[in-house]
């Protein structure tokens, strides 16, 4: 494939490498199966194939579009769904996906009638809200879930969950992670059930982890983030021995000139709808690179060379380039953030080039 800017760079050795490691750390605490979030990069088959080729069994997507791009790749489930099935999606949710993440029983009977109809009978996660606010019944309303859930027949309990981290920034510590081992534990006295999954999420897991001996009855994880970028926005800035690098957006500059750093004339609402503000230091290099807001997220792309970035409109990147040489057809690299990186991914304008793919899929 012939390279083209603005594109991302997938390095699938180093991907490989954070789903082998990530696998044994959880692994050596209690963590008996690890489920791989391909969300982030949109179910790119290339990348489901390396989570697969290195232990990961299970994957999960937010979105039915994703498992079916994964389908037409070759790639075969199990699925997971992450994000709650709609009531008006649940005839998808049962076609593509073996298991998903619940919280309302209207959904949960529209699963069952839905496998029913399919002949097959889908597996459901309950999800317990442990202080994110984010999906979840009050751990007060899990047993009453619960038995409304166990009499439907196209649909099997197989485990309890829960998610933080994501909306309310709230961490897993020993006593929310606790609660969720023995509403676990109590669920299964009383129903006499044997969950296969007490599942927990996301990558802000690892920091509690690390700190515990062991899990107790949690033994699923559900982990994106760590795969592909190390971690690199959780609170303690990465998983040791993990790399942060594994993808790399690459523009070019497009015009390089010496310009005044404050615009000249009378001033307006930006494309964006807001006036924008400027500091006077001076004329400056300025750069234009090839990428703009519907490639990338430009609060979280971090060039590797000393350029800085001034903002960005649809289709352009404003940089001062006064600390590098930068010319007009230099490429320019960059690190990326968890959004950065869905956004360039999602963006059919950004190349996706995939480096290292011998021995990795
Ligand atoms: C996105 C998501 C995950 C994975 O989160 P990461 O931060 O990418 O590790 C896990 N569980 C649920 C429910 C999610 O939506």
């Amino acid at each position: 494939m012939t390279k083209k800017t603005p594109r991302i760079e997938i390095d699938l050795a180093k991907i490989a490498h954070n789903v082998r490691t990530l696998i044994e750390s959880y692994g050596a605490k209690g963590i008996r199966s690890f489920i791989g979030v391909t969300k982030g990069v949109c179910g790119d088959p290339v990348i489901a194939r390396v989570f697969r080729k290195n232990g990961i069994s299970i994957l999960a997507d937010s979105r039915i579009e994703n498992f079916q791009r994964m389908e037409e790749a070759g790639i075969r489930g199990p699925f997971l769904l992450l994000r709650l099935p709609t009531l008006s999606e649940v005839e998808a949710v049962v076609g593509h996906t073996e298991y998903s993440l619940n919280s309302e029983i209207s959904v949960i009977r529209g699963l069952s009638e839905a496998a029913l109809k399919n002949n097959t009978v889908h597996k459901v996660i309950l999800m317990v809200e442990l202080g994110d606010l984010r999906e979840g019944v009050m751990p007060q309303d899990l047993e009453a879930i619960t038995e409304e859930v166990l009499p439907l027949k196209g649909v099997k309990l197989v485990g309890i969950g829960s998610n933080l981290g994501c909306y309310g920034g709230v961490e897993p510590d020993d006593k929310n992670m606790s609660l969720l081992s023995s509403l676990a534990q109590g669920l299964e006295k009383k129903y006499r059930l044997q969950l296969q999954f007490v599942s927990i999420g996301c990558s802000n897991t690892f920091t509690w982890l690390k700190a515990v001996q062991k899990t107790k009855r949690i033994d699923n994880v559900r982990v994106g983030d760590a795969l592909l970028l190390g971690g690199r926005d959780l609170k303690e800035h990465g998983i040791p021995g993990l790399y942060y690098d594994a993808f790399t957006l690459i523009a070019e500059v497009i015009e390089a000139k010496t310009k005044p750093s404050v615009p000249w004339g009378e001033i307006g609402l930006d494309a964006f709808g807001s006036i924008p503000k400027f500091e006077d230091r001076g004329e400056m290099r300025r750069l234009i690179l090839n990428i703009g807001r519907q490639d990338f997220f430009f609060t979280l792309i971090y060039p590797r060379v000393d350029i800085e970035i001034l903002g960005a409109s649809s289709d352009h990147l404003l940089a001062d380039g006064r600390r590098t040489g930068l010319q007009v057809g230099d490429e320019v690299a960059f690190d990326l953030d968890y959004g950065a990186m869905l956004v360039a991914m999602t963006s059919p304008y950004v190349q996706k080039i995939y480096l290292n793919s011998e021995g990795y899929l």
